[in-house]
C-alpha cells in the first residue's frame, strides 16, 4: 500500500465518521472535514474520488446535499451551494 493510499484511507475514515454524525452533531462533522482536509493539504494528496465535493472549498465545512448544501444541475453544470458560508461552486458534469 502506497502511502498516498494509506493517507486517503485515513480522509476515508474521518469522512465516513462525519456522514455517520452529522445530522446529530453538525459542527462535530465539520471538524472532521475540516481535518481531512488538513490532512489532504500537509501531505499534498487529493481527496478520495466519493468525498471530493464533500468539503466547502471555502468554509472547510462538511456538505451533505439537502442537509449542509444545495446541489443544483444546470445547462450540464452542478452547482452546489454551502449553506453554512453561501459559498457556490461549478462543476462540469462528466
Ligand atoms: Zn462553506
Amino acid at each position: 500500500m502506497s502511502r498516498a493510499d494509506r493517507i486517503r484511507g485515513e480522509m476515508e475514515r474521518l469522512f465516513e465518521e462525519a456522514m455517520r454524525i452529522h445530522e446529530k452533531d453538525p459542527d462535530l462533522a465539520d471538524r472532521y472535514a475540516e481535518l481531512a482536509w488538513r490532512i489532504k493539504l500537509k501531505h499534498r494528496v487529493d481527496l478520495p474520488p466519493r468525498w471530493k465535493g464533500s468539503v466547502c472549498r471555502k468554509c472547510h465545512s462538511f456538505m451533505v446535499p439537502g442537509s449542509s448544501s444545495r446541489v443544483r444541475v444546470r445547462r450540464g453544470m452542478v452547482v452546489t451551494r454551502c449553506l453554512r458560508c453561501g459559498d457556490t461552486r461549478r462543476y462540469v458534469i462528466d
